[in-house]
């Protein structure tokens, strides 16, 4: 069968290796294209977002375009982040700046008041306006210090419930089989392709 041609709206190599390991070979997922100007992510929502980044992809490449969306949601915290996850510490912050606010924001949150939850709206635009979408969510609860060197973003922090309790920075690979981004994805390409 011939894979799936997607062209890849994120600019974000984290997130781009995760889409393409989850994805497969089924799709053929292409690049951002280089004349593609940073997308201002100014939605309400995930899903705002999501079509914000994929709209502007299909535009700059004339093809089907996938983009995600994804916030980090803290029960203690109402829910924030959320959709401003990328923005927590600041316009320009680094996920070490994101982190060390979030450990700040949680200090002296008692153990079973850290629930969380990461979503993910994962999106495909195509030329003809038609539209295909999915959402995935893992809960977890937000550890208290730092903890491994893999994944990006939160990653350090979060602890999913189905895991055995180690972070998502802990597990390597075996992230994309709990995560948010996983689950979307896996969804996505079953909503695309009819399988995976
Ligand atoms: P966005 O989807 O690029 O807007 O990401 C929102 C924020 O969530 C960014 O700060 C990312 O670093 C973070 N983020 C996105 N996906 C993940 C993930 O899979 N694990 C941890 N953090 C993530």
């Amino acid at each position: 069968m011939t894979p799936v041609r997607l062209v890849a709206a994120t600019a974000n190599p984290d997130k781009l290796a995760e889409m393409a390991l989850v994805l497969g070979d089924a799709f053929d997922l292409m690049p951002r294209p280089v004349d593609l100007d940073e997308v201002v992510e100014d939605g309400d929502t995930l899903l705002d977002n999501a079509r914000l980044k994929a709209v502007a992809a299909c535009g700059a490449s004339g093809s089907a375009s996938v983009a995600d969306d994804t916030g980090l949601e803290v029960d203690a915290l109402g829910g924030a982040p959320g959709v401003h996850s990328a923005r927590f510490a600041g316009e320009d912050a680094t996920y070490a700046d994101n982190v060390e606010k979030l450990l700040a924001a949680m200090d002296g949150v008692a153990p079973g008041r850290r629930t969380a939850r990461f979503r993910t709206v994962a999106l495909v635009h195509r030329p003809d306006g038609s539209e295909v979408f999915a959402t995935g969510t893992v809960e977890g609860w937000i550890v208290d210090r730092a903890r491994g060197d893999g994944g990006f973003g939160y990653d350090p922090l979060f602890v999913p419930v189905e895991g055995d309790g180690r972070t998502f920075a802990e597990m390597g690979d075996e992230k994309h089989a709990l995560s948010h981004r996983g689950r979307a994805f896996r969804t996505l390409a079953r909503k695309l392709v009819g399988h995976l």
